[in-house]
């Protein structure tokens, strides 16, 4: 069998010029990043606002292994599918971190025959968008930590600031740090921090704008920290706004690159799942969905994280509604929900996966809660049994849920023609009626209650004494009418990653809420989740290489 990347390297790629091209795209639309990329003129929504929008589809998927479960797979497969059908479809997906890439994952373009490429290039430094995004950040950085050494005009209190610099690694040694050391030379000191950048409120916010003045717009409302009376100071009054966006003018252009197949896929902006909102740009989407009948996009993680952000945040932020929702469930997944060993998922255990549907069956309750119509996506493996898939299949059947067996990792665009009919179908029915879990004037905690207790099944909230200050803080300040935006484990339902299945019985701890003014939401975080990852025991990094001839090797 070959792996991802021996499939990734024997594809035959378009140029560029032709997969532009098959979108309708003129000259002044786009511009080459080498043969197989592009950069997108940020403008053809605008462009092509008479055109009707294409129908969104959205993956999502249940409580994931370490490994992930194929929703980037089942994304692009579903996208090829669609094409084999007749439909004009354009994939829009995130831009995989170096963290994860290096970390435990090794790669997230995709897999097997349903790939967007080239992944070594997607996987690793792309267009340069995540570099930009870093730089704007830290940028900013900059500028706070030099405006104190230099007289400290704004009076900002150094114990007070949130803006944290970030890089695009899991660097657990960086977490908390101290900056500033070594005389007046060298600045004033005082406590500082990373993030991973793709937990930057940046990278949020180029998901988020509409258009470059939006970027811009949103930047100035950033909330770097507080003045030695506790009074906000935004970007705005560092008069930064301007340098920063100056930093992410092209990061703000979608990318365009093709499926194994040479379908069209749009690659914009990654913030992860469980620690900031989770879903590629809104520009990537809209711009997919004015280019394409079928617009085919993923947000990360399982239904309880990415689905319910791109539902309760972006679709806010870009004023739409998707027209259906894939589901993937995976047979070892599900047996690890039923309670199998990580290292034992390989082997038959139809009772285990009969257990553990009871986490499949939370997040059908969930999409169905938003009102929309939805198919279950079997992501099959080799390793799966039929007794297994059957059990799957006939447990949607008997409840009367849609359900695809698919197989695109295997066999391409081929393996998902059942999955894209019953989709298209759909995407047809009228006969649902979209509605986000909250209003926006509910209150902070009360929004955070109710995605506790309808998408989680938690009894309750608690909060700790500080968030409980903090909603205090945000209600005077005025910042109580924004989403929130959930930090949690991807692991489990609740906020305790060991808790597999549907767990009863228990209540999320909310440590902290963080306001992100710009992006326009308050992230909540919850348990232990930590906003820079670790690298583990074995980080896929060891199996990495390059050749003689600058190949890379070992991405998966
Ligand atoms: P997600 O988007 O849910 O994180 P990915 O699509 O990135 O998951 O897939 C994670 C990994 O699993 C990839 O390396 C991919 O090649 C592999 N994978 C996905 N689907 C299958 C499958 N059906 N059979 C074997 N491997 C798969």
């Amino acid at each position: 069998m070959l792996t991802d990347i021996e499939i990734a390297q024997r594809a035959t790629l378009k140029p560029i010029k032709d997969i532009a091209q098959s979108l309708g795209l003129s000259e002044n639309d786009w511009e080459p990043y080498g043969h197989t990329k592009a950069k997108l003129s940020d403008q053809i929504v605008e462009k092509l606002s008479d055109k009707p929008d294409g129908k969104i589809v959205l993956v999502t998927s249940i409580n994931p292994t370490p490994a992930g479960e194929g929703k980037s797979t089942v994304t692009v497969g579903l996208g090829q599918a669609l094409n084999k059908t007749g439909k004009k479809a354009v994939i829009a997906l995130r831009e995989p971190s170096l963290g994860p890439v290096m970390g435990i994952k090794g790669g997230a373009a995709g897999g097997g025959y349903s790939q967007v490429l080239p992944m070594e290039d997607i996987n690793l430094h792309f267009t340069g968008d995540l570099h930009a995004i870093t730089s704007a950040n830290n940028a900013l950085a900059a500028m706070i930590d030099n405006h104190i050494h230099r007289g400290n005009e704004l009076n900002i209190d150094p114990r007070r600031i949130e803006w944290k610099r970030v890089m695009d690694m899991n660097d657990r040694a960086l977490r908390q740090v101290v900056v500033g050391l070594g005389g007046p030379l060298r600045g004033v000191p005082r406590e500082d921090g990373f993030n991973i950048t793709v937990a930057s409120e940046i990278m949020a916010i180029l998901c988020l704008a509409n258009n470059l003045n939006d970027l811009k717009e949103r930047i100035s409302n950033i909330v770097v920290g507080y003045t030695y009376e506790e009074e906000p100071v935004t970007v705005k009054d560092l008069k930064v706004e301007g340098a920063l966006t100056l930093l992410l003018k092209d990061a703000i252009k979608p990318n365009l690159v093709q499926t194994t197949e040479n379908t069209p896929a749009i690659i914009h902006g990654g913030p992860f799942a469980n620690i900031a909102h989770g879903c590629n740009s809104l520009i990537a989407t809209k711009t997919a969905a004015k280019l394409g009948d079928y617009v085919v996009t993923e947000a990360g993680f399982g239904a309880d994280l990415g689905a319910e952000k791109f539902l309760d945040i972006k679709t806010r932020a870009g004023n739409f509604e998707p027209d259906a929702v894939v589901i993937v469930a995976t047979v070892r997944a599900l047996k690890m929900h039923g309670g199998v060993a990580k290292d034992n998922l390989t082997e038959e255990n139809v009772e285990a996966l009969e257990v553990g549907m009871e986490n499949l069956a939370k997040h059908i309750e969930t999409i169905e809660t938003f009102g929309l119509p939805y198919v279950v996506a079997i992501n099959k493996f080799p390793t799966d049994t039929d007794a297994e898939t059957r059990l799957i299949q006939s447990w949607c059947e008997s409840r009367g849920i849609e359900v695809a067996l698919t197989e695109v990792w295997a066999n391409g665009g081929n393996g998902g023609i059942e999955l894209a009919e019953k989709v298209i179908q759909k995407t047809q029915s009228t006969d649902h009626n979209f509605q986000r879990l909250y209003e926006l004037d509910d209150s902070i905690e009360n929004k955070i209650r109710k995605i506790a207790q309808k998408v989680y099944g938690a009894d309750d909230i608690e909060l700790s004494a500080k968030a409980k200050k903090q909603i205090t803080l945000y209600d005077e300040q005025g910042w109580s009418n924004m989403p929130v935006c959930m930090a949690k484990t991807q692991y489990s339902l609740s906020d305790d990653p060991s808790l597999v299945g549907r767990p009863k019985g228990f209540s999320i701890s909310i440590r902290e809420i963080r306001p992100s003014v710009g992006a326009g939401f308050l992230v909540v975080l919850t348990g232990d989740v930590m906003t820079m990852p670790g690298l583990p025991k074995k980080p896929a990094a060891l199996n990495m290489d390059v050749s003689d001839d600058g190949k890379a090797v070992g991405l998966f």
